[in-house]
Order: C-alpha cells, then sequence, then structure tokens
C-alpha cells in the first residue's frame, strides 16, 4: 500500500464567508437622515473602512495560516469612487470620523488618492489609517501630503525574533524605521497598537510603552476578540485589560501605585481619535503621556458605541461582532443618490444588535476574521 493512500485526507478549504450581504432596503417613506442613531439611541459618528482583506502579514491571531482565508476577488472589491460615494452618503448623516484599515491598507495602490478623496469630503474632520508599518517608509510622506491626519502602527513586540513569530513574514527593523520617520511628519497624532498575549508580550508591555513614550507616541493594548469561528483564539494566552494595568502599574509606576484613568472630558487631547479606548496616566510621572487600553471582552464598551463598519466590498457591517452586513456597493453601482443611500444605511442600522457576546473562552465569535473588516 503506497504512502499517499494512507496520508489523512487534507484539511476542507473551509470558505471564510465573503458574505453577498443584504440588499440595500431604501425606504423612501423615510425621511433622509442627518443623524444615524440605533435601537439603542447610541449615535454613529465614526465610520471604519476596510480597504482590502489582502495582507502582507500572517499575524497568527488574525489570519488562519491554513490558506482558508480567500480574499475578496479583485472585481468584487470597492473602487476608490465608489466608497467615496458610500462615505459621503455616512457624512451626509453626522459622521466625522473615518479610519481607513484593511487587512493592510498600504496594499492598495491608490491608497493615497483614496486619502485625498475621503479628507475633501464635507464633514469629514478626521481621517486616520491603521497598518502594519511595514511600507511606512515609502509610503508615510505621500500619506501625510495627500491629508492624513492620524496613523496607527501595529506593533506587538520589539524583539526581532518574536515579532518575525507573530507575523510569519515581518521585518520589524523597517516597522521602527518607519514609526520614526512619522513621528517627523506632522501627523496630529501617532498610536502604537499591540495586542496584549499572555506567554507571548505580557513581559515587554512597559518597555513597549517606554518605546513609544520616548517618542511621543501613545502605546494602546488591545484585548483579543475571537473572531473567525473563536478557531484563531487562545483561551490561554487571553490577557484581560485588568492584568495589563497591573503589569503596566508594576512596571512602570512607583511602589504601591496604579494607573490612574482619565475621563474624555477631563483629557480632550490628540491622542483621543474616535475609538472606544480607556486613558489612563501614571501620577508619579507628572507629564502627559497616557497608555490607551481597548477592552472588548472583559470590560465592554459597547454601550457607548458610536461606529459602523464598510468591508473592501462595499458592505455594512452595522457591529464588528455578527455577520450580517449589507450591500451598499451594488447601490451605488446602481447610481443610488446619496440622500437614499442614507436611508439604506439608516434603514441597516435598524438591526444593530445592543452588543457582543464574546468571552474569554472564545465563545460569541461572528464566522468573518478579523482582516476581513479590519477590527
Ligand atoms: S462589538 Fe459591536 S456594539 Fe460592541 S463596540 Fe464593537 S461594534 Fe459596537
Amino acid at each position: 500500500m503506497t504512502a499517499a493512500a494512507t496520508a489523512p485526507a487534507p484539511a476542507a478549504r473551509v470558505r471564510l464567508p465573503v458574505l453577498p450581504g443584504d440588499a440595500a432596503v431604501i425606504d423612501r417613506a423615510e425621511p433622509a437622515p442627518h443623524q444615524l442613531i440605533d435601537g439603542f439611541a447610541r449615535r454613529v459618528t465614526y465610520l471604519r473602512v476596510s480597504l482590502t482583506d489582502r495582507c502582507n502579514y500572517r499575524c497568527t491571531y488574525c489570519m488562519p495560516d491554513d490558506g482558508s482565508h480567500e480574499v475578496t476577488p479583485h472585481e468584487d472589491v470597492a473602487s476608490a469612487s465608489e466608497l467615496g460615494a458610500i462615505i459621503a452618503a455616512f457624512a451626509a448623516t453626522g459622521v466625522t470620523r473615518v479610519r481607513l484599515t484593511g487587512g493592510e491598507p498600504t496594499l492598495r495602490r491608490d491608497l493615497p488618492d483614496i486619502v485625498a478623496r475621503v479628507v475633501a469630503i464635507p464633514g469629514i474632520t478626521d481621517v486616520a489609517l491603521s497598518t502594519n508599518g511595514e511600507r511606512l517608509l515609502e509610503l508615510a510622506g505621500p500619506l501625510r501630503r495627500a491629508g492624513l491626519h492620524r496613523l496607527n502602527i501595529s506593533i506587538d513586540t520589539l524583539d526581532p525574533v518574536r515579532f518575525r513569530a507573530i507575523t510569519r513574514r515581518g521585518n520589524l527593523a523597517r516597522v521602527l524605521a518607519g514609526t520614526e520617520l512619522c513621528s517627523s511628519l506632522g501627523f496630529r497624532a501617532i498610536k502604537l497598537n499591540a495586542v496584549a498575549l499572555r506567554g507571548f508580550n505580557h513581559d515587554e508591555l512597559p518597555a513597549l510603552t517606554s518605546w513609544a513614550w520616548e517618542r511621543g507616541i501613545t502605546p494602546r493594548f488591545i484585548e483579543q476578540m475571537p473572531m473567525a469561528g473563536g478557531r484563531l483564539f487562545v483561551p490561554g494566552e487571553f490577557l484581560p485589560a485588568a492584568e495589563v494595568r497591573a503589569i503596566l502599574a508594576a512596571g512602570l509606576g512607583a511602589p504601591g501605585e496604579q494607573l490612574q484613568i482619565l475621563r474624555a472630558d477631563d483629557d480632550p487631547g490628540s491622542h483621543r481619535g474616535g475609538g472606544p479606548a480607556r486613558y489612563y496616566l501614571l501620577p508619579s510621572r507628572n507629564d502627559d503621556t497616557r497608555v490607551g487600553i481597548i477592552s472588548p471582552v472583559t470590560e465592554s464598551f459597547c454601550d457607548d458605541c458610536n461606529r459602523v463598519r464598510i468591508d473592501s466590498a462595499g458592505r455594512m457591517h452595522a457591529c464588528l461582532a455578527f455577520d450580517d452586513a449589507v450591500d451598499l456597493r451594488s447601490a451605488v453601482q446602481a447610481g443610488t443618490n446619496a440622500e437614499d443611500l442614507g436611508r439604506a444605511i439608516a434603514h441597516a442600522l435598524g438591526d444593530k444588535r445592543r452588543g457582543h457576546e464574546f468571552t474569554t473562552l472564545g465563545c460569541g465569535a461572528p464566522k468573518k476574521a478579523m482582516i476581513a473588516t479590519g477590527g
């Protein structure tokens, strides 16, 4: 009997659902909305737009390494003008902040053009980008000239070996050099994003924080969220926000000192974007350094949710934690005007749930992967 005959069957290629998305519903009996308020009286002012679900990294907590993440075919990816029309419709309904994400948005050759388009949309006052930083050396200048206001750069470790292990392809030196370059280009704010993982970088959180502070960058630590059906979530690696605070206080504070939370009204600094991060300081430092913590699983912020997402195929996801989506791109391609698009968006928002059902054991995960909607 040959070896081939007994080899286990290869893992069935599971197609991560690139949802077709429900058709947009345009109810002309409804007035064209000037504000987007969901069924829980939460106002949407912040839009996250995933420009691609492709990436030049393979981060272990985001991208399945079995090749099962099937990217959106090029012909299904929304063009810069289609995205522009969708974002303009959101702006007409009171959205003021836009974050461009991915996958890895710097893989889009038309990224500077998209940035310039979004910055020019009336009503949009803040345009930000989330990136893994690998291409900043080439792109930071053109993006700043296109009008980009803010940057969030994902750096989970300062150890080149660990960096290679978690990204599977990344070059830490390039990312750090690109980040340093950005510090000199006059962005409104630069933030460092790190997913906090037990047994991977929990011992590096103080060092990452100091590295960022020394460069005028605001560090933020993120609880891992269960996505992709929970397949990439390892409960033993989950590091809750409370432990992150304790590690930072022990590593950076005076003996016995705790991190002190800052209320948004008391701390209106440029580090505050539109997102859910809670910011803290160490009183003993007596300076304006801040550290942010994003704690969706253990200290949910769904009650204050102010955002929705668009994926690279132009579908609206009212909530990150659920798979339902509405196809706005087809509506644009059908020549739908901004007012009617606003009606479709308001209608889709009506189905938004109160919040996620994530648990620290990885339950409550949608089928879609983080890479499909850009976090
Ligand atoms: S899980 Fe959904 S409701 Fe909660 S903050 Fe995220 S997008 Fe908003």
